[in-house]
């Protein structure tokens, strides 16, 4: 059996007809960046995040940059973000001269450490950025009370968990000033391209992102600010406006998979537990956890990844891939070990939840096409390694 990491084109071929009217509209139209597919999924995309506007850019790191220029972060600002998440997080910071600060990551959800945050806090700090890791919420409640304590607003990386609610179905991207999201193909809504968006209830800030995002040019040829040319082509608004309406029903089939892994996991006697965070004989496998599911199963956790943590991981992946798995190592180095943020001297010693995430995590085929025979598949694969 083949089980691949990732197949777009079941997607695509689901909904082939569709897309392609909606590409050649945009062809025959002209209207090839912003206009009115780009306007339909902003205010589309505003509703359903849960804030009052929404800002199409040209991809999840420029809905980052866009947020951080409108926030003016400049040399010697301090913007705090977690030692763990894709590189674009930290990459934007340091883009603009200021200074990333990690904060190592809960053992349980991989989201920021809220204690570290806090922790973390000077007069220098500017900016706060969570990361919705995964598909789960980050401890917002936590985040957002020292956000309100040290008036340090935040700006919410939403890349891997457009439409995740936390606790009382507030959405990520509407808790902090800014929710930033990407539709690079991967993700849970997935453009044919790069793309991205900023959403925002803060009208002065929407201004100014709907600046930012052409040069800081207001009117015409007037530019009261540098910006960027961070703009959102029509042809990817277009397709993300037609895949949309699908997005909930995949994201529960994602949620699907993933009970499906815990069942088979379980079965083989792999895992006795979500959320465990050490290797025991009853876990050999470490399963990942919704903590904010509550009895109304809805968007806790989308598993935009579906990561477990295993020892022996190089090894066991190259076991999956000579048995036809594909899957991935979702980041193999932390922030604090890159080579680019030497110069920061981060003490190596901070980030034990990251370096152990790091060392052990191995991303799973979890999109929305698998099969359960498939499943049953990928976990029969890990038990017959485990049992050499
Ligand atoms: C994908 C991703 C980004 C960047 O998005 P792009 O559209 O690829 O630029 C930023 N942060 C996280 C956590 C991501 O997963």
């Amino acid at each position: 059996m083949n089980v691949p990491l990732l197949d777009l084109k079941l997607q695509y071929n689901s909904m082939k007809d569709e897309l392609e009217a909606a590409m050649l509209n945009v062809a025959q139209s002209q209207m090839l960046i912003l206009g009115p597919e780009v306007k339909k999924l902003e205010t589309t995309l505003a509703e359903y995040c849960g804030a009052g506007f929404a800002v199409g850019v040209s991809s999840g790191t420029d809905a980052l940059l866009a947020a951080l220029m409108a926030l003016d972060i400049k040399p010697g600002d301090e913007v705090i973000l977690p030692d763990y998440s894709f590189f674009a997080t930290a990459g934007v910071v340091a883009r603009l001269g200021g200074t990333p600060v990690f904060v190592d990551c809960d053992p349980v959800t991989f989201n920021i450490d809220p204690a570290g945050v806090k922790n973390s806090i000077n007069a220098r700090t500017k900016a706060i950025i969570p990361v919705h890791l995964y598909g789960q919420s980050a401890d917002m409640d936590s985040i957002m009370e020292i956000s309100r304590e040290y008036g340090i607003p935040v700006v919410e990386d939403c890349a891997q968990a457009i439409g995740v609610e936390y606790k009382n179905h507030k959405k990520v991207g509407s808790m902090g000033l800014f929710g930033c999201y990407s539709f690079y193909p991967t993700k849970n809504l997935g453009g044919f391209g790069d793309g991205g968006l900023v959403v925002t209830s803060d009208e002065k800030m929407y201004q100014k992102l709907l600046q930012m995002r052409n040069h800081g040019m207001e009117p015409k040829y007037y530019h009261k600010f540098v910006g960027g040319n961070f703009r959102l082509d029509a042809i990817q608004a277009a397709v993300l406006n037609v895949k949309f309406p699908h997005l909930e029903n995949w994201n529960n089939k994602r949620r699907a998979n993933a009970d499906l892994y815990t069942k088979y996991f379980k079965a083989a006697g792999l895992a006795e537990k979500t959320g465990v965070t050490e290797f025991d004989a009853a876990n050999k496998v470490l399963l990942p956890k919704a903590v904010y599911k509550s009895d109304n199963l809805r968007n806790y956790h989308i598993y935009n990844q579906y990561i477990v943590r295993v020892e022996k991981r190089d090894e066991m992946r190259k076991f999956l891939s000579e048995n036809s798995i594909g899957s991935e190592i979702y980041y193999p180095v932390p922030f604090h070990k890159q080579e680019c943020f030497a110069y920061l001297g981060a003490n190596p010693t901070y980030f034990p939840s990251s370096d152990f995430a790091a060392d052990y995590s191995i991303a799973l085929p979890i999109f929305p096409e698998l099969t359960e025979e498939q499943i049953k598949y990928v976990v029969s694969k890990f038990a017959e390694f485990l049992a050499k």
